[in-house]
């Protein structure tokens, strides 16, 4: 009985293990799949970053043929600086930073890194240099370390804890009984959207990119995570070149360029001050964001 069992049980846990793995997989292909239609130039060159200054040059796309979704957007993020991308729902926000990814390819226009098209370079060697910050973040059934380590394949557990402190999620996951070797994801423990953004932080952090690209949480975090991951994030955009799609005006105040989209065009930019001043569609959003933090239970209403 006991031989048999001894097989049993093995067979039982490499199942889970495949099942585990399954999932990643899932997960990564679905992750992958936007992109099929995208391949490297048969001459593509390994992009090099100086500066990394980003450049969307009159840039037109569709998803659909029938529907375009962004027309004449022209903008440079110069070298080391924050662009902040606000706008009404649907209006292309995150269209912008899926082409700078090279998901999809512009109908017509260009966009360049320190003078590279995208089209010219590898993706491999474009992807090594963004480094994304998720809306909603992709945790793998592993550990939490495996989970930050992600960011940098080989990365050493000193190099994960130093960037789980930066990150402010370290005194968390110390706290766990089985600290960095805690399982999560949908197995695993499950971590509050703050903690997740922390995690994606201490992965970008470690992957060191020159253009960080920022997707705010639409789903609101607590106003002391979202005060933390502010200040993170102020960090980790210091001197490195950074668009910032922003779904709450709070986030965007301080950075140096604030484009302002709607329908797909590039309706007013400036920085928050020049673009109060101006009293157009920024202006309007931001005093109803205020109204509504000032009076969150009438606007829910
Ligand atoms: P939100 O603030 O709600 O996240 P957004 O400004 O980031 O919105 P996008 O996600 O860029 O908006 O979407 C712009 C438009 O493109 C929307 O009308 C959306 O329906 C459409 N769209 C987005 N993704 C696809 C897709 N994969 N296929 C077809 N249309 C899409």
């Amino acid at each position: 009985m006991i031989q048999l069992y001894i097989p049993l049980n093995f067979l039982g846990v490499i199942y889970r293990e495949i099942k585990q793995s399954l999932a990643d997989m899932e997960r990564l292909f679905s992750l992958l799949d936007e992109n099929r239609e995208v391949a490297d130039a048969p001459d593509a060159q390994p992009l090099v970053t100086q500066g990394a200054q980003v450049r969307f040059s009159h840039v037109e796309f569709s998803y659909e043929p029938k529907r375009q979704i962004l027309f004449d957007v022209d903008f440079t993020i110069a070298a080391g600086t924050t662009t902040a991308i606000v706008g009404h729902s649907g209006s292309g926000k995150s269209t912008l930073s899926r082409l700078l990814f090279r998901f999809y390819e512009v109908d017509s226009g260009a966009i360049t890194i320190d003078g590279q098209d995208l089209r010219a370079v590898t993706q491999d060697s474009l992807r090594h240099a963004i480094g994304i910050v998720p809306q909603d973040t992709v945790l793998f059934n592993d550990t939490i370390e495996y989970n930050i380590a992600y960011g940098k394949p080989g990365a050493t557990h000193d190099e994960i804890v130093a960037v789980a402190k930066a990150a402010s999620i370290h005194e968390f996951i110390d706290s766990l009984p089985d600290g960095y070797r805690t399982m999560v994801g949908e197995r695993g423990l499950k971590l509050s959207g703050g903690e997740k953004q922390r995690v994606a932080i201490a992965r970008t952090l470690l992957k060191n990119p020159a253009i960080l690209v920022f997707d705010e949480a639409t789903s609101a975090l607590d106003s002391k995570s979202e005060q933390a991951i502010q200040a993170q994030l102020k960090e980790i955009a210091r001197n490195r070149t950074t668009m910032v799609i922003a779904h709450r005006l709070s986030t965007v105040a301080d950075a140096h360029q604030i484009l302002v989209l709607d329908h797909g065009r590039i309706v007013e930019r400036g920085s928050h001050a020049a673009l109060l001043a101006a009293d157009g569609l920024y202006a309007q959003m931001w005093a109803r964001q205020q109204a509504r933090a000032n009076a969150p239970d009438e606007a829910a209403a």
